[in-house]
This record gives C-alpha cells, sequence and structure tokens, in this order.
C-alpha cells in the first residue's frame, strides 16, 4: 500500500472538518444512489475565498475519504482558484485516460486508484461534483 492510500484511510477513519459549522454561507448536498453515499457540504465564504470547507454524511471508504480530502485541499483557496482545480480534478477522475493535474497532493492522486474500478467512480468524485455544485450557487445567488 502507497503512502497516498495509507493516507486516505487516515482520513477516512478521522476525517477533517466533519462537522456543521456555527457560521455557514452556503451549503450543498450531493447524493450517489448507486451506493448510498450522501454528503452535504458547507462553505465558509470571505472575500472570495473558502475560508473553510465542511463536511457532514455517510458513505463508503472512498467517498469519506475524498471528501476529508477536498475539505483539506481547499481551506483558503480563492474561489475562482477552487473552482478551476474542482473542475481539473474531476476531469482526470471521469476520463479514463486522463492525465492528474499538477500539484495536487499525494491524497488526491491515491483518489485516482478508484479508475481501476469504474462503478466505484462516482464515490470518489461526490464530494468534488457537491464543492462544484455549491460554488455555482454562490456565483448564482451572489450575483
Ligand atoms: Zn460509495
Amino acid at each position: 500500500m502507497n503512502q497516498g492510500t495509507k493516507n486516505l484511510l487516515k482520513h477516512y477513519k478521522f476525517p477533517f472538518n466533519h462537522t456543521v459549522p456555527a457560521q455557514k454561507n452556503v451549503s450543498f448536498t450531493a447524493v450517489n444512489r448507486a451506493c448510498g453515499d450522501q454528503i452535504a457540504l458547507y462553505a465558509v465564504v470571505e472575500q472570495h475565498t473558502l475560508k473553510e470547507l465542511f463536511f457532514q454524511g455517510k458513505g463508503c471508504l472512498y467517498c469519506i475519504a475524498s471528501a476529508s480530502v477536498l475539505c483539506q485541499h481547499m481551506k483558503n483557496k480563492e474561489l475562482q482558484e477552487a473552482q478551476e482545480e474542482v473542475k481539473n480534478v474531476r476531469e482526470w477522475l471521469l476520463e479514463s485516460d486522463g492525465k492528474p493535474p499538477e500539484g495536487v497532493s499525494e491524497e488526491i492522486l491515491a483518489l485516482g486508484e478508484i479508475k481501476t474500478y469504474p462503478t466505484r467512480i462516482p464515490c470518489a468524485d461526490l464530494a468534488w461534483k457537491g464543492l462544484e455544485e455549491l460554488l455555482k450557487k454562490y456565483f448564482l445567488t451572489e450575483k
């Protein structure tokens, strides 16, 4: 087992920001019925920056670990940058021969292992898809 995979297991056991924050600007719930995964994301946005991203939910290892990695990775990201990164990671996860985006962490790269089990890709993708929808929702209500 490589370091990235070990870290994913750690994220599953001790998820990062796995709570509903007192302060939140926007939330979105994403569901993957095929596996029974459900993730609610809560974003704290200040001055076009994703100060913190929290999540609550239940799901399989890949779903929870992926949500935890996402929340850690997106902390203090500028909104446009977060949107761009989500898009790049999702393209890579969903395309069978896609290249991993540059500069992503070992944990994110380890998520790519899911590509050998195509039916489970929606599990790893769920939180990222959720953040994409959350940001869309934020930009719509902000304007
Ligand atoms: Zn799942």
